[in-house]
């Protein structure tokens, strides 16, 4: 699979018919631009944090390794919801969003090493977090879903254990408060291993789903309100 199958949208040509089906995050919703608010978020949100880190690390301050922290955190929190208020949702976007976070969380873990000695937890949950997490992340995509936001349409409790808001939340924070807060680094591993544990239970239990077809729509909500009649609509343009 090619890398730009990952957020390959299908998106029809700006005038030509488009058939959207009025389920709520599925393909069919990419508005297909890159070149939108949202990622340019992240673009910035992901270079203000490594300037950060890169700055923190040379000069040894803790308080710009916090700063670096809160630019990824907020940053990363404020692309999503910027695409969701303004209907900017991509497939790209949420591809590209995913390897910024490795970018930003890498950097920021690594230099966090200098202040706060635990290279164990760290090891995990960097194991954890590029290596099971990441593409874990991405599978998804081989759905016809807009981002792993909306994967509780395929399965809702890989969903709910990697990317319902308080699961993303805790996995990004989690080890760096416990390291910062808790003087017992066994803790900070507990936690970590426990993650671990259950990524690669998750990342089983999506590679073992039932294969995606070649469906441009992902299934409907098995109960809740039906979607709205599929229809025709002009692509804005
Ligand atoms: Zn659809």
């Amino acid at each position: 699979m090619a890398f730009s199958d990952l957020y390959r949208s299908d998106a029809p040509a700006a005038g030509a018919p488009v058939v959207r089906c009025g389920v709520r995050g599925c393909a069919c919703a990419d508005p297909g631009r890159r070149l939108n608010g949202p990622n340019l978020v992240t673009v910035v949100r992901t270079v203000a944090s490594l300037v950060l880190v890169t700055t923190a690390a040379l000069q040894h301050s803790w308080p710009l390794l916090l700063a670096a922290y809160l630019t990824y955190w907020v940053g990363d929190s404020a692309d999503g919801c910027l695409a969701r208020w303004r209907g900017q949702e991509t497939r790209f976007g949420a591809v590209f969003d995913v390897v910024c976070d490795r970018v930003n969380c890498t950097s920021c873990a690594l230099v966090l090493l200098m202040f706060v000695p635990a290279p164990l937890p760290v090891a995990v949950f960097l194991f954890q977090f590029v290596v099971v997490d990441l593409p874990l992340t991405l599978l998804p995509m081989r759905w016809p879903v807009l981002s792993p936001n909306y994967f509780h349409l395929v399965d809702r409790l890989a969903y709910t254990l990697n990317w319902h808001v308080v699961a993303k939340v805790t996995n990004t924070t989690l080890l760096v408060l416990l390291l910062v807060l808790v003087p017992d680094q066994r803790v900070a591993l507990l936690a970590a291993g426990i993650v671990l544990c259950l990524k690669v239970f998750s990342l089983v239990r999506v590679l073992r789903l039932p294969r995606p077809t070649a469906a441009r729509h992902v299934a409907p909500p098995a109960t809740g309100a039906a979607p709205a009649d599929p229809g025709t609509e002009p692509v804005r343009a």
